[in-house]
């Protein structure tokens, strides 16, 4: 073989797997095209209707102040559920009222799959409250299930969007669900006047047969909430969105520190046993401790009474409450063992005695599934929107579903963190963000065999 004919065979060589490498790289690039951009991106949510819906809800119970009297079981909260589930039978999917009175409306997927992809949130408020608490989740729920009829999206899972009975009279419709209320949470009365029984008879429900609403982790593929943070951090730091990582846990004490009742204007200064004084460096002590040790953790002194509570004598008792939350249980065990460590020194110092009893008013920390803050972080990437990791210091019906399945939460930023208040406030814009940020997750999650 001539020398010629040897260099003029490489540079063939050489050609044809440049040109098959250019192959290979078109062919690949059009399957990462057809099949790692996320499908979901086509898909739109209304932006303008969803804000629509938003501001005809507010109508169901706006009071002069411009605040929200819509409680649970309220004839507003039934005039505004009557308007919800027009909305949701005008789109032809199956519309019903369980026994605990929250409103489910189910969309079927073609793949006859038990499990549900479900999403929703709450329409009633606290007395006075704002138009965004719940509200911004439910109505972005409607927009979600209004999307997918609209424009035909095929899912494999049944999609289920979910109103929750009373959830800021204890998350009772999701509590149902999750088979954690009992007959004396039926007998509650609750702000309307009626009990959590007679309320949940009037919006249709049946507290006859309300324990038979819990689900089992065989029901559910995933839930996502989307809700306002109720916080500032978003709002404060101008970020889009907020991916939960899970809801924080809370624990009650109550604090019962003891002195000596005395006439306040012979007991010299050097000889009391104050028990106010003493309980007025243990809330110091509480700050300065919960704000001492590195993380989110929250604790807070909310209730304080001085016995025998008169002007002319020294207090003999104090009984205070002590709250502390954080995400994690170690965390708010060692945060409550650092105060009551603290109390040593106040004890001596003030010739007094602390008493600390827990009370039956825990919630343990409810953690996000990581898998679901995955998918809702990489689709918010794909958006473009900014994102935070954060905590939830606030109860939400998320809590409860998360034991039942895998269930995230979605923040929006609420303006200046005004929650349970007439000013609550967020944008209309963030309101579509959040929306669209919800579509989107759930589509990807409706798209995972398994989680
Ligand atoms: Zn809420």
């Amino acid at each position: 073989m001539s020398i010629q004919y040897s260099i003029t065979l490489r540079m063939l060589e050489r050609i044809i797997t440049t040109v098959n490498k250019f192959i290979m790289r078109l062919v690949l690039c059009t399957f990462a095209l057809l099949f790692f951009l996320p499908s979901s991106a086509q898909y739109q949510i209304n932006a303008e209707r969803v804000n629509q819906n938003l501001e005809t809800l507010k109508t169901f119970g706006v009071n002069d102040e411009g605040g929200n009297d819509r409680v649970a079981y309220s004839d507003h909260e039934l005039d505004a559920r009557a308007y919800v589930m027009k909305r949701l039978n005008a789109l032809g999917v199956e519309v019903r009222i369980d026994a605990a009175g929250n409103i489910s409306a189910v969309r079927k997927g073609r793949k006859g799959l038990s499990k549900v992809v479900a999403f929703g949130s709450h329409i009633d408020a606290v007395p006075n409250g704002g138009h965004y608490d719940g509200q911004v989740g439910s109505m972005a729920a409607l927009e979600v299930m209004q999307t997918l009829v609209e424009q035909k999206i095929k899912t494999n899972h049944d999609f289920e969007l979910l109103i929750f009975t009373n959830e800021e009279g204890g998350v009772f419709g999701s509590r149902a669900l999750a088979g954690k209320i009992d007959e004396g949470t039926l007998k509650v009365k609750t702000s309307s006047g009626y009990t959590n029984a007679e309320g949940v008879n009037r919006l249709g429900g049946d507290s006859s047969t309300i324990f038979s609403v819990k689900r089992s982790k065989e029901d559910l593929h995933a839930f996502i909430e989307l809700h306002i943070e109720q916080g500032s951090n978003l709002y404060d730091q101008g970020i889009d969105v907020g991916v939960v990582e899970g809801i924080v846990g809370l624990k009650w004490w109550d604090v019962v520190v003891r002195g000596f009742a005395n006439h306040a204007g012979t007991t010299p200064m050097n000889k009391r046993k104050d028990a106010m004084l003493a309980s007025a460096e243990f809330v110091l002590s509480v700050n300065r401790i919960a704000r001492s040790i590195e993380g989110n953790q929250v604790a807070t002194v909310g209730r304080i009474q001085a016995l025998p509570g008169a002007p002319n004598v020294i207090p003999g008792e104090v009984r205070m409450s002590l709250e502390i939350r954080d995400l994690s249980s170690n965390r708010i065990k060692e945060v409550y063992e650092a105060i009551v460590s603290s109390t040593k020194a106040i004890e001596e110092k003030y010739q007094t005695t602390f008493e600390f009893s827990p009370i039956d008013a825990t919630s343990p920390p409810a953690m996000m599934d990581d898998r679901i803050r995955k998918v809702i972080s990489d689709q918010a990437r794909t958006l473009g929107y900014s994102q935070l990791s954060l905590p939830s210091g606030a109860g939400h019906d998320a809590q409860d579903m998360a034991m039942i399945g895998p269930t995230g939460m979605i923040f929006i930023p609420s303006y200046e963190g005004i929650s349970h208040s007439p000013l609550e406030y967020s944008t209309p814009e963030d309101i579509a963000n959040g929306t669209q940020l919800l579509l989107n997750s759930l589509l990807a999650l409706d798209k995972m065999t398994k989680l």
